[in-house]
């Protein structure tokens, strides 16, 4: 049985600059209702923060500028007495209106979780009835995956420019189907080693708030979401549908608070660049799979009782390395996926073993570590002079209670002793399919993330 949440409606003028916050970034998407809290101190547990005040027995407060916005004291919380704020009554009337091409852009972690919201067993893919209920409401897809994949083809190409510039090279040569590209790496040796992942807004956060110093190693590549809505509003809008980028609002939908957060980051207006009006958003509002079944019980949208059908075109394609971007360790093994094809030019199989890199998978491990050895094509053995070349990893699998698990993994990297070329960080346990955006329930989590590896072999 899944747990009701309590949301409010986001509000203007939440925007603010105010304390640790920026114009235009959103305040206050999480927030314990005091009337609720019985003072457990469960919520403290599970803050990867130390965003949480109060001792036990009296009410808890979240202190927001401390806050990464994770939502893991919402799903923990034993008395639902923590709040997410909504934007399901800003979406329904753009629904309504049909001069606005509303595109949904759904994260993997939607379809393994969304039916829960309407009581089946966890763990339920409905990934055709999700579609077909996405269409009935009215929204266009832009299915996440897909810009995953981008993701993918970006911070992939950017880890092997650092690590090719780091060996001395100027320039590398990247054979990528039956095309040869030279990138220029040089510049790169000014962008430090281990790189880390950048689609977690929540460790994105973390990092400006608490370890400033490895900005440089964040990959600049932009999370999955935010490359779906510029490519949204800028291709698609002139391409695909053909209408007027003001007609395009885009809906992140997601298994993550952090998101809605995310989306209001000032700098994420690319489509307005692109356009010459900076008023655009890339992402114009944030849904989490609790508030799409919302919406699809606002139009009376019978879920369960839908097909499982799916008619894949556009933005809805994707590889299975990006299937598996829900789970931690997913980000790293799709991206060694791209590695493994661009160095040793073997074509990817979705039945050879090879392709599958169980040793970064983790979810009992609070840190996973690896070697990885990727045999190099003739090409590269010349430039690398050797026949492999060993990828050291790192998968931080949930930062932890003030940041336990993440603390000696950054560490070693502050003091220059890193042994890693990649670490990839989620801040919630086990990935977004334990996100604080999921339907809220106490359950293990493990036979989920069997589904997404079986997916992630198509
Ligand atoms: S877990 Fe919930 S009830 Fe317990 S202290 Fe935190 S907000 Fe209050
Ligand atoms: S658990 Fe996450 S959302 Fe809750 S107070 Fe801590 S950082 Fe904020
Ligand atoms: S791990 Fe996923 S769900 Fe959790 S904060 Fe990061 S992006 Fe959001």
């Amino acid at each position: 049985m899944v747990s009701k949440v309590r949301t409010f409606k986001s509000e203007k003028g939440l925007s603010q600059d105010a304390g640790t916050y920026r114009r235009g970034e959103l305040r206050g998407i999480i927030r314990i209702n005091e009337e609720v809290c019985v003072g457990c101190d469960t919520c403290r547990g599970v803050c990867p923060a130390d965003a949480i005040e109060g001792s036990v027995g009296e009410k808890h407060k979240i202190n927001l500028d401390k806050c990464v916005v994770c939502g893991q004291c919402l799903i923990n919380c034993p008395f639902d007495a923590v709040e997410q704020m909504s934007f399901v009554e800003d979406v329904l009337p753009k629904l309504k209106d049909k001069q606005t091409k509303v595109v949904a852009i759904v994260a993997p972690a939607v379809r393994v979780a969304i039916a829960e919201e309407f009581g089946a067993k966890p763990g339920t893919l409905a990934l055709g009835r999700l579609w077909v209920a996405l269409k009935k409401a009215g929204f266009e897809i832009y299915d996440n995956n897909f810009a995953a994949d981008q993701t993918i083809l970006e911070e992939g190409t950017e880890l092997l420019a650092r690590i090719a510039a780091h060996a001395g090279l100027k320039e590398l040569p990247v054979y990528l189907w039956d095309k040869k590209l030279v990138l220029e790496v040089e510049e790169y040796k000014h962008k430090p080693l281990p790189q880390f992942t950048s689609c977690c807004p929540a460790w994105v956060r973390y990092v400006e708030l608490y370890y400033p110093d490895l900005i440089p190693y964040l990959s600049t590549c932009k999370s999955p979401q935010q490359m779906a809505g510029a490519t949204a509003k800028t291709y698609g809008a002139k391409d695909v549908w053909k209408v007027a980028v003001e007609k395009v609002y885009t809906v992140g939908v997601m298994p993550c608070t952090a998101k809605i957060f995310e989306a209001f980051r000032p700098e994420f207006n690319s489509a307005g660049k692109y356009h010459k009006n900076e008023s655009i958003r890339d992402v114009d509002a944030v849904l989490t799979t609790r508030d799409l079944a919302e919406i699809f019980r606002r139009l009376n949208i019978d879920f369960m009782s839908l097909p499982e059908e799916r008619d894949p075109k556009n933005f809805m394609w994707y590889s299975g390395g990006a299937t598996i971007f829900g789970v931690s360790g997913g980000v790293m093994e799709a991206a060694i996926r791209f590695a493994f094809h661009v160095l040793s030019g073997k074509e990817p199989s979705p039945t050879a073993s090879e392709w599958e890199f169980h040793d970064v998978r983790g979810l009992t491990n609070p840190v996973v570590r690896a070697t990885v050895t990727i045999p190099l094509r003739p090409e590269y053995q010349k430039v690398f002079n050797d026949k492999v070349i060993r990828l050291k990893v790192c998968v931080v699998n949930g930062i932890g209670h003030n940041g336990a698990h993440l603390k000696p993994v950054v560490e070693e990297v502050l003091r220059g002793k890193s042994p890693y070329q990649f670490i990839e960080v989620m801040t919630c346990p086990g990935g977004c399919i334990n996100g604080g955006g999921q339907p809220k329930q106490a359950m293990s989590i493990g036979f989920i993330q069997k589904i997404f590896y079986k997916l992630g072999r198509a």
